[in-house]
C-alpha cells in the first residue's frame, strides 16, 4: 500500500498498538490527545456495521482521534491484506480477500451516514488483481457520486506497476484529486518499499496530470527513515517537475518494532523550512508538519487548492 499514517495513541474504541503506546522518548510534538468524543465510538460503530476497512486504523495512524471526533474517515477498499511488504507499513501482508462488489455502495452508504463532502479512499495494493484493483476505485467514484452527485473524492492509489490501463481507468473517473505517494526518496526505496519503483511512482502521477490536466495531483514524503536533506530536495524538484499541485511532508512514526526504525525525529521548524522549499518551487499548496499525513485536513486542502485556482488568471476548473 501507498501510505504513511501510522503510529496511533489508544483510545475509545479499541486501537492497533503502535509506537504512540510505547514512546517514552517520543518528542512533545508528535504526543497526541485522544478525544472520547462520543462521535469517535460511532464512527467506529458505523465502520464495523458497514464492513468497512479504513486506513486510519490499519495504519495506526495518530490523528485517529481527531479525526473520527470530526467523523472524518479514510476507508482502505479491496481489504485489509496487502501482496507487499513495505517496511515502514502496518497493514497486514499475505493473500488478499476477494474483491467484494457491493464495497463501492457501502463506502457510499458510510459517507452519507458520515455527511462527508469530500471522500479520500485508498487501498492495499492488489498486485494479485489483473487490474491492481482500478476498477474498483472507479465503482466506488461512482457509487459515491451516484448517491451524492456534489461530492468531491479523493483517490490514493497503489502504484499499478505492471497493470496496464489501471491508472488511465482511475483517471477517467476523474476523481478531483488524485493521490500516489512517493514515501520516501530513492536511495530507499530498495529498503523501504522493496516491491515499488521511484522512477514507475514519479511517472504515473506525470502521466495521472498528462491525462487529466484540470484534475489536482497530489502526493506525499515521509521524513525520519534516513534522508539526507539534499534528497529531499531532489524529491520536490521531481514531484514539481511534473506538475504535482499538492505536496504533504510528515514524520515517520514506527507502528512496531518489526518495522522501520526511525533514523530521527525531526523538529518542527525543519518541517516549515522544507514547506517553504517547496513553496518557492512553485507547489500552489504544501502540507508540512510531524503529524502531516495525506489525508489529514483532505477536505480543507482541496478546498484552499480549488479557491486558489479559481482566482487565478486564466483558470481551467472542471464544470462542477
Ligand atoms: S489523517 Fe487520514 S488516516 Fe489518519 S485518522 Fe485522519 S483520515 Fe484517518
Amino acid at each position: 500500500m501507498t501510505r504513511h499514517e501510522d503510529a496511533a495513541a489508544p483510545g475509545t474504541p479499541p486501537l492497533p498498538k503502535a509506537e504512540a503506546d510505547r514512546g517514552a522518548d517520543k518528542p512533545p510534538w508528535l504526543r497526541v490527545r485522544v478525544s472520547n468524543a462520543s462521535s469517535l465510538t460511532d464512527t467506529h460503530a458505523l465502520m464495523r456495521r458497514l464492513g468497512l476497512n479504513t486506513v486510519c486504523e490499519e495504519a495506526a495512524c495518530p490523528n485517529l482521534g481527531d479525526c473520527w471526533s470530526r467523523r472524518h474517515v479514510t476507508v482502505m477498499i479491496l481489504g485489509s491484506v496487502c501482496t507487499r511488504r513495505c517496511a515502514f507499513c502496518n497493514v497486514a501482508t499475505g493473500r488478499p480477500q476477494p474483491v467484494d462488489p457491493n464495497e463501492p455502495e457501502r463506502l457510499a452508504q458510510a459517507a452519507a451516514e458520515l455527511g462527508l463532502r469530500h471522500v479520500v479512499i485508498t487501498s492495499v495494493d492488489r498486485d494479485d488483481l489483473h487490474d491492481g484493483g482500478a476498477q474498483q476505485f472507479v465503482a466506488c467514484i461512482e457509487a459515491l457520486r451516484a448517491r451524492a452527485p456534489a461530492i468531491t473524492v479523493e483517490v490514493l492509489t497503489p502504484d499499478f506497476r505492471h497493470k496496464s490501463g489501471a491508472a488511465e481507468a482511475v483517471a477517467a473517473a476523474r476523481p478531483d484529486v488524485f493521490n500516489h505517494n512517493l514515501e520516501t526518496v530513492p536511495r530507499l526505496y530498495h529498503d523501504m518499499r522493496p516491491g515499488a519503483d521511484y522512477a514507475h511512482s514519479l511517472g504515473l502521477l506525470a502521466h495521472v496530470k498528462q491525462l487529466d490536466p484540470a484534475g489536482f495531483t497530489k502526493s506525499g514524503i515521509m521524513l525520519g527513515l534516513g534522508e539526507e536533506r539534499g534528497e529531499v530536495l531532489a524529491v520536490l524538484d521531481d514531484l514539481r517537475r511534473v506538475d504535482v499541485d499538492l505536496l504533504t511532508i510528515g514524520q515517520y512514526l514506527r507502528p512496531t518494532p518489526r518495522h522501520a526504525a526511525i533514523a530521527r525525529y525531526l523538529d518542527p521548524a525543519e518541517f516549515s523550512e522544507y514547506a517553504e522549499q517547496a513553496r518557492a518551487r512553485g507547489f500552489p499548496l504544501v502540507a508540512s508538519s510531524p503529524l502531516t499525513r495525506s489525508s489529514y485536513h483532505a477536505e480543507e486542502d482541496f478546498g484552499r487548492l480549488r479557491a486558489a485556482r479559481d482566482q487565478a488568471p486564466n483558470a481551467s476548473s472542471r464544470p462542477a
